[in-house]
């Protein structure tokens, strides 16, 4: 049975804003017409609007606005990139500090969360039935876009807990879990089924499920992360299995001392935040290429520098290499850069005679995720190996629909992208069952 990790070492970074300084943020904005934050915003949240509201203090009018536009606003306000999207576009970025829209939108958020009260109601129902596969937040946003519509819904989720990465993958001190699983509850209180333990093509067929919904939406995030095909791959520690057990997990995550961390995405640099925070000695992220290759956010590579996380850059691993079952260091090769490869980034190709061992009693593979395998399983068409999907999210397959991270072939997988796949696919099947004639089942 799985159980919270609670280290007050990871502890959400940010304290709630205190009324005064809500008010004073929010005081500051200069409510843009056409403001460039709202376009910067993936689900396009009337930024100026729920400021407004907070600025007089009605914030239940405000957290209003920002389920209008994104019913996953609590977790979008803690973990989006702001610096990249809404904040990055304010325009008091060119004389003074940005408006803090994500610290603004996460105080309107806490305050209906913090006091219960049901913002968003289902309407009356339709009839039609959808089933959703993935609790993640691609398919939360599209069961309570529909349950709000009034089509019932069943989400489908093979991990114990529902919540997909918001549970399971993301740093608690960006998101504690307790927030993930408060929003849960918030789309199961519009009337959306979840049943958790039930794996589509283990456990339920598509053709059961095509017998009993009108239509099915595949919201199955990514796989696991891939092989990096060293000999002694098998003591490599899982990034995602690493962040999943510092805030969820049956047995508590045990840190080494010197820790090494593969890989310079985000999923990197909070692994190896993870190992600092809980007591590592020496955390080293080892990557092939250098710094400017790196595909962890700008802000992300300053904020691991400051907390003391070092970089091994232009160094490949070629083995683990382990004493008596233990490991106890990475054999690397040293690299260097070359011309440009296909994603246009510079190859890199080992210096001859350049291997060299860093030790390490733990080693940490981040390196993403997978393709989602299911693509494969149900033999849908495919773009560069995610789910290919029309304009309206429809698959190879007529009815059935996909959505989030198993789609997202091009841009920057994250959380709010996948939300506003879920709104606006949930906007696409409403016109499809309410302008065409009835499959006739279940309606
Ligand atoms: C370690 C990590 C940290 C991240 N941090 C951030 C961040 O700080 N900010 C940000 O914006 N984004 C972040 N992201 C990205 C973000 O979490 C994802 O883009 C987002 O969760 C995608 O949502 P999704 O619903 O498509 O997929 P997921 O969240 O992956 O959810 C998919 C769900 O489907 C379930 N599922 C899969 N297959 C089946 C099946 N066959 N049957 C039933 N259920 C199934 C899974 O168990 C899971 O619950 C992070 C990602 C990772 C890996
Ligand atoms: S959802 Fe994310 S990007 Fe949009 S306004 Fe909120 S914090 Fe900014």
């Amino acid at each position: 049975m799985a159980s919270y990790q609670i280290h007050e070492a990871l502890n959400e970074t940010y304290d709630p804003l205190t009324q005064v300084a809500a008010l004073r943020e929010a005081h500051r904005c200069l409510y843009c017409y056409d403001a460039p934050c709202m376009h910067a915003c993936p689900t396009h949240i009337d930024i100026p609007g729920f400021i407004k509201k907070i600025a007089t203090n009605n914030l239940l009018g405000s957290a209003q606005t920002i389920l209008d536009a994104n019913l996953l606003g609590a977790t979008c306000s803690r973990v989006c990139p702001v610096q990249e999207l809404c904040e990055g576009a304010c325009v008091l970025n060119s004389t003074d500090e940005p408006i803090a829209i994500g610290r603004l939108q996460r105080y309107a958020m806490d305050h209906v969360y913090d006091r219960g009260v049901e913002v968003v109601k289902a309407a009356p129902s339709t009839g039609h039935r959808i089933a959703v596969i993935g609790s993640g937040p691609a398919g939360l946003s599209c069961a309570g876009e529909l349950a709000r519509r009034g089509h019932a819904v069943t989400v489908f989720e093979k991990r114990e807990l529902p919540g997909g990465l918001s549970t399971y993958g993301i740093i608690s001190l960006r998101e504690p879990v307790e927030v993930a699983l408060a929003e849960v509850k918030m789309i199961e209180k519009l009337g959306v089924r979840i049943q958790t333990g039930v794996e589509l093509g283990v456990d339920i067929q598509l053709a059961e499920l095509q017998q009993q919904f009108e239509m099915v939406v595949l919201s199955v995030g990514l796989g696991q992360t891939p092989l990096l095909g060293i000999p002694g791959e098998e003591h490599l520690f899982d990034g995602l299995e690493y962040v999943e057990r510092s805030r969820v997990a049956s047995e508590p995550l045990a840190v080494g001392k010197h820790v090494l961390v593969i890989g310079a995405g985000n999923t990197a640099i909070d692994c190896a935040t993870i190992a600092q925070r809980l007591g590592a000695d020496r955390v080293t992220i080892v990557y092939r290429r250098t710094s400017r290759e790196m595909t962890a956010y700008p802000h992300e590579y300053e904020f691991a520098k400051n907390e003391g996380i070092e970089f091994r850059f232009l160094a490949r691993p070629i083995e683990t290499v382990v004493k008596d079952s233990q490991v106890t260091g990475l054999l690397c090769s040293q690299m260097k850069l070359g011309a440009p490869d296909a994603s246009g980034r510079p190859s890199v190709e080992p210096v001859p005679g350049g291997e060299f061992l860093i030790p390490a009693d733990q080693i940490v593979k981040a390196i993403g995720q997978q393709k989602p395998s299911l693509a494969r399983t149900l033999n849908l068409e495919t773009s560069g190996g995610y789910i290919a999907v029309d304009e309206t999210f429809q698959t190879s397959i007529p009815g059935v629909f996909a959505i989030g991270d198993c789609i997202r072939s091009r841009g920057e997988a994250s959380t709010v992208m996948a939300v506003q796949d879920g709104k606006m696919a949930a906007h696409a099947l409403h016109a499809r069952l309410t302008t065409s004639v009835s499959s006739g089942k279940g309606a």
